[in-house]
């Protein structure tokens, strides 16, 4: 019999893609995936702890199941809250027997061997290492959208930002290995890509000289591949070269999400952000100057200590100078570690909650604008699943949501094929419309409209 396993992923695509690879290597030492905690001897959290509110969620669901250790489960903690917290993690969840940070992933068949040997509570926290996990199996939860991990860790430190002391340094896989695995993900089916890092700009093959914009080329240019994304972009790293890129090959997606953090020069470089709202705006310049039309999203912290009204006024002028298609804005969270925990001039709490209501309010205004500015193109769509009867979901290349209609009599329509559909309504969050003409490519994955797993060797 073989051993089962469930895993329950918190926070960005990097943790859900490693969630894929944590689980393909699974299957690879002999366990099988179940569908709920409850059903499963191996339980496993891959965790964030970006903010606190996200760490403090790995510690109730471990508190949930408290009693289940009786019954002979394994519980494991992986990711940001277990290198973060180490053998912390054994004195407050005493059940926990397997605590394991994203940079030893590739150690994970050797740790399952010694708990399977008997071993209480095993640990693989080094960080210290140039590897990039690298697995045989991919058990692909997304049907539709393949992510590839091209860099992993960060060097950026940011002085918020727990990210480079819970996943390490930065370390780049091989373009041998990214372009081989695309080719794999386009044999089975899959028609778009999502290229991830913490910073993917800084990629820099360790092998060759190629760079994150050539990088994009060769991977649009893999047959079957229609649509590359790639996430996340960091301002200071940012090239022309990439917007080039982006104009000369169309399977790029015309979408970029490029966090600014903040609107003020001066909360910037207590960031250590290492640009300036100037040197931002120049690189909007590009996109906004590209051949076809660039969708610009980001990400926002306010309250950052020290941020005045001023500053965060600026923020607010910023959204509309580059008009974003969406934004993810946070409250700024005190992380272990960060050098902006020494900083004084804390932004009240109160206060940063007004402010974000501020800041999204303005937001949601501009994108209702943005996105009624859709109304009557036409638009490709990938077709996701349904919105309600008779209505379809999916995504524009730039990543914005079209529900769309088919009208009677017009062709079938399966999730995974690519449609054109004509904008007739927009909301602030989505884009409603009709289907134009039948499908213009077909599904071709294996395993969508089942499994919810397809399975990459
Ligand atoms: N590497 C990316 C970058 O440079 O923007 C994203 C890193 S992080 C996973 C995603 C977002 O979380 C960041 O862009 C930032 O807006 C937010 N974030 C990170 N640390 C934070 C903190 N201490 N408090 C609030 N938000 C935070
Ligand atoms: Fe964190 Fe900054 Fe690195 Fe992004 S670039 S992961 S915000 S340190």
């Amino acid at each position: 019999m073989r051993k089962t396993f469930y895993i329950e992923t918190f926070g960005c695509q990097m943790n859900v893609h490693d969630s894929e690879k944590v689980a393909g290597t699974l299957v690879g030492s002999g366990y099988r995936a179940v569908e709920s905690a409850e059903e499963a001897e191996l339980v496993l959290y891959n965790t964030c702890s970006i903010r606190e509110k996200a760490a403090q969620k790995v510690f109730s669901r471990l508190r949930n199941f408290r009693k289940e250790q009786a019954k002979g489960k394994l519980f494991g903690v992986l990711g940001c809250v277990g290198q973060q917290e180490g053998e912390k993690i054994f004195d407050a969840a005493p059940h926990v027997s397997l605590v394991v940070g994203s940079a030893s992933y590739g150690r994970l068949p050797e740790l399952l061997r010694r708990l399977e040997q008997g071993e209480r509570r095993v640990t693989g926290l080094d960080l210290d290492t140039d590897e990039t996990f690298e697995t045989e199996f991919t058990q692909r939860g997304n049907p539709f959208r393949a992510y590839i991990t091209i860099i992993e860790g960060c060097d950026k430190h940011c002085a918020y930002c727990v990210v480079p002391f819970t996943r390490g340094p930065e370390r780049s896989r091989t373009s041998e290995s990214v372009v081989a695995e695309a080719r794999r993900i386009a044999d089975a089916g899959y028609t778009e890509i999502q290229l991830l890092g913490q910073n993917v700009n800084s990629y820099r093959d360790p092998a060759a000289r190629v760079t994150f914009a050539e990088l994009l080329a060769a991977v649009a240019e893999v047959p079957g591949i229609r649509r590359v994304r790639f996430t996340t972009s960091h301002p200071r790293d940012f090239t022309r070269e990439i917007v080039e890129a982006m104009e000369s090959h169309p399977a790029l997606c015309n979408h970029v999400h490029l966090p600014v953090q903040s609107g003020s020069s001066e909360v910037l470089r207590r960031m250590a952000r290492d640009y300036t709202r100037e040197q931002y705006l120049e690189r909007i310049g590009w996109m906004r100057a590209a051949k076809r039309p660039i969708s610009i999203t980001t990400d926002i912290i306010v309250g950052f200590p020290g941020e005045t009204p001023a500053d965060f006024e600026q923020t607010v002028t910023l959204l509309d100078e580059v008009g974003y298609d969406l934004v993810f804005s946070f409250q700024y969270s005190p992380r272990p570690n960060t050098p902006s925990l020494a900083m004084e001039d804390v932004v009240p709490e109160a206060e940063k909650n007004l402010r974000l209501r501020v800041l999204q309010e303005r937001q949601k205004q501009i994108q209702l604008g943005r996105y009624q500015d859709f109304v009557g193109n036409v638009e490709e769509v990938l077709v996701e699943g349904h919105a309600r009867e008779n209505q379809w979901k999916g995504r524009t290349e730039q990543n914005i949501v079209l529900n769309f209609t088919v009208a009677e009599g017009g062709a079938a329509v399966q999730a995974g094929d690519y449609w054109k559909a004509r904008v007739t309504h927009a909301g602030p969050n989505s884009l409603v419309g009709e289907a134009e003409g039948g499908p213009v490519a077909r599904a071709a994955i294996r395993g969508a409209a089942g499994s919810p797993f397809a399975i990459l060797q």
